[in-house]
């Protein structure tokens, strides 16, 4: 498919099957679009137009837009989520109405020059609202080209983003640029869709390498997971002659700053120094191990049932044991049947719920 035939392709589609009867459509000024732009970014169609409509209203101009307290933009805004959204949209109004006289510039280059305007948004406001030949290259856009081409990888690369901008502009025609820009945006949005795309349906299917190669499920490739360490810990399952269990709080700040948690060893030989308790070694029984993932790390756990060794158990009642801990963080017996409402580290919490049942 040469970019002639893939853009009317598009177009052929967009007649028959594109929605033209969305709110912002009846208002193609470069302010609604923008408007429209920024609310649809993250978010449904469903959800943004009451908001749209809202706004439209509340500030028909630009002007009206800046002149707003920001405190009322972000309480129109409130449900929309991406509060930062609505900071920008408030910052580019006032710079539209005090530098540009109320009327958005016309170039690509001036306009990702405003607060929370970037490349792809620019495109779109200046093609829907002026028909002036601009590139889109949205979520919607970036899924629909990479599988067209089959491109590997996740569309986020440097090199993936460069081409697709590559192929994004080379498919934009220099007709009927604004109903192509909202061609390609409902394609994306209605037919080749992230989980189900509907090939059979798709204008672009005869040409798309995705589906030749039956992929198109497979593509584009997620974001890679980031790779993170995996520390390791023992986590000493205390208990005293009640069945009870040991818990000590955390420190106020870091990780499960305030709760409560076990006590932790690196090494069971070391349990009874790092722990400051008399405990019994030849007792550890180590439990089915668990993974809790924190955003920069792994903790794989071991948890380990112990007793506390007879002598100590004979001598030193609960107080003693809370006197000998004295310089560690506060410590209590955990009554697993009546638990005591405080607050549990999440993978505390997994242990204490399996030791009762
Ligand atoms: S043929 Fe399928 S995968 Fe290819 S662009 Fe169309 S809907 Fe998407």
């Amino acid at each position: 498919m040469t970019p002639e035939q893939f853009a009317n392709a598009v177009l052929v589609w967009f007649d028959q099957h594109g929605r033209h009867d969305l709110p912002w459509q009846a208002h193609k000024t470069a302010y609604f679009t923008w408007l429209s732009e920024i609310m649809l970014q993250q978010t449904q169609v469903t959800t943004v137009i009451p908001y749209f409509e809202r706004f439209r209203q509340q500030f028909p101009t630009v002007d009206d837009l800046a002149a707003a307290d920001q405190d009322e933009v972000l309480h129109l805004w409130t449900g929309l989520g991406y509060y930062a959204r609505a900071r920008n949209l408030h910052k580019t109004a006032k710079i539209v109405s005090r530098n540009f006289g109320g009327r958005f510039p016309e170039t690509v280059e001036e306009l990702e020059q405003l607060p929370g305007i970037g490349r792809s948004t620019a495109g779109a406001i200046l093609s829907i609202s002026t028909g002036k030949r601009a590139a889109i290259l949205d979520g919607n856009v970036k899924r629909v080209l990479a599988r067209f081409y089959a491109i590997d990888g996740w569309p986020g690369t440097t090199d993936n983003i460069k081409q697709l901008w590559s192929f994004a502009e080379q498919n934009t025609p220099h007709e009927r640029v604004a109903d192509y820009t909202q061609a390609m945006m409902d394609m994306g949005a209605t037919l080749c869709t992230r989980s189900k795309p509907a090939c059979l349906l798709c204008p672009l299917q005869q040409g798309c390498q995705a589906h030749r190669q039956g992929r198109e499920n497979q593509l584009p490739e997620p974001r890679p997971k980031k790779v993170i360490p995996v520390k390791q810990t023992l986590m000493l399952l205390i208990e005293d002659s009640e069945g009870q269990i040991l818990l000590r709080q955390r420190p106020p700040t870091g990780i499960w700053g305030g709760l409560w948690s076990l006590p932790e060893t690196s090494d069971l030989r070391d349990a009874e120094q790092e722990t400051g308790l008399p405990v019994d070694t030849d007792s550890a029984t180590p439990l089915e191990p668990l993974r809790h993932t924190f955003s920069h790390f792994h903790l794989d756990i071991t948890p380990v049932k112990i007793a506390l060794r007879k002598a100590g158990r004979e001598s030193e009642s609960h107080k003693d044991l809370t006197n000998r801990v004295m310089e560690q963080p506060a410590t209590l017996w955990y009554n697993l049947h009546q638990p005591q409402k405080v607050g549990l580290a999440a993978p505390v919490k997994k242990l204490l719920g399996k030791l009762k049942s």
